[in-house]
């Protein structure tokens, strides 16, 4: 027996009292399925997640529906008793929520439909985002001003009503999402703007959703997906960037309009000051090599601070000239332990990549001429597992 769709006639009532109709164990222990004659909880259904709230001061975990079914998942150590009459109240700022947000989703597909002949393809809305795929493209420039419109029909306050029109009117009827189904269409009207075959509950009228925003686009070979938040989300959604682009301006000691500005010159100053860097580097390695005698045959180790890798690379290339035996640079990684480029002249650096391998867990290998690799050990470990080397 289809479940009784309270949700649809009474869309702003937070309680309501139904019978029993069935309740069986759930999956997961201490949870049951309750089916009841008739509910407020509109289930998960069409890209939306379901209502949440209580029944009989349990927990409803989940809502489904199948062959015009709903099933509530609720948490409760003893069983419900079928025909008992029980009580249901709805989590109504998280109803009022998605209805904000599913009807602002409505404005926005209807105008991608009457503006540039865009299908929805795909909507999504839970309590972590609100995704709206569509079949076509905009630019920047179009996205606002799509955004300014669908504003304006808040502005507007239009109507939005929700029915069941008879077989024959159906029939008629210019509509999206039109497919050939069986049982009666709910038509989700705004009026002027959209009209929409749709389960869902949404506001009365549009000047309730408050603010639509489109906050992200990510383009996909034949369309878009739009992250919009709508109503009491947007706000807080807005107010979190606000705070945060007021601390960059902090930062920055720059007014929020010209943040973006100065942290771009501090990246700039950053790279200017990273190239500085490198050269000083380059004439103290120099500098460190000049220093170290010629035509010896020991294996030279040395362990520096962070370098650049092409540095570091050329160092070791210098130090080879050194000995005839290896010469490794060991650079302190900011992650800990140490980036290391070894070569060889006159042996197989491969053989210390082995040792560093083996006795610290060393990652990295190379060529005969030189390895690379790092290693989280200290320059004491690591120089008595090369002291192994023959
Ligand atoms: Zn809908």
């Amino acid at each position: 027996m289809a479940t009784e769709k309270l949700y649809d006639a009474r869309p702003y009532d937070t309680e309501f009292t139904s019978e029993v109709v069935s309740c069986a164990p759930g999956k997961a222990p201490g949870t049951w399925q309750l089916v009841l004659a008739g509910t407020l909880f509109f289930p998960e259904e069409g890209g939306q997640t379901p209502d949440r709230g209580t029944i009989d001061g349990a927990k409803v975990c989940d809502v489904q529906i199948q062959d015009e079914v709903i099933t509530h998942t609720v948490k409760r150590a003893e069983p419900f008793a079928p025909g008992a009459s029980v009580h249901g109240v709805l989590d109504w700022d998280h109803r009022f929520s998605n209805m904000q947000n599913h009807s602002g989703e409505h404005i926005l597909s209807g105008l991608l439909h009457s503006l540039y002949g865009f299908e929805n393809v795909g909507f999504h809305l839970s309590d972590r985002e609100v995704t709206l795929d569509t079949s076509g493209q905009l630019t920047k420039e179009q996205l606002d001003d799509l955004e300014r419109r669908a504003n304006e029909v808040v502005y507007r306050n239009v109507p939005v009503t929700c029915v069941y029109p008879p077989k024959e009117a159906l029939a008629k009827l210019s509509y999206r999402s039109k497919k050939e189904i069986d049982g009666p269409v709910r038509i989700v009207t705004i009026e002027g703007v959209d009209v929409c075959a749709c389960c869902a509950p949404h506001v009365a009228h549009t000047g309730e959703i408050g603010l639509i925003r489109i906050l992200d686009v990510m383009r996909t070979s034949s369309g878009m997906r739009l992250t919009i938040l709508c109503g009491g989300r947007a706000l807080a959604d807005t107010r979190k960037k606000e705070d945060a682009l007021a601390a960059i301006s902090h930062l920055v000691n720059l007014p929020k309009e010209e943040a973006a500005a100065g942290v771009q010159r501090f990246a700039d100053e950053i790279a200017a000051k990273k190239e500085e860097i490198k050269s000083l580097q380059v004439e103290l390695t120099a500098v460190k090599l000049a220093a170290i005698p010629g035509g010896q045959t020991k294996n030279l180790f040395l362990f520096e601070g962070p370098l650049p890798n092409i540095v570091q690379r050329n160092f070791v290339n210098g130090l080879c000239e050194k000995t005839s035996g290896l010469a490794g640079v060991f650079a302190g990684s900011p992650q800990g332990g140490y980036v290391f480029i070894i070569g060889g002249r006159g042996r197989d650096a491969r053989e210390a990549a082995s040792l560093l391998r083996e006795k610290l867990g060393a990652r990295g290998g190379g060529k005969p001429e030189m390895v690379t690799g790092s290693v989280h050990a200290e320059e004491k470990q690591i120089r008595e597992a090369l002291a192994a080397l023959s």
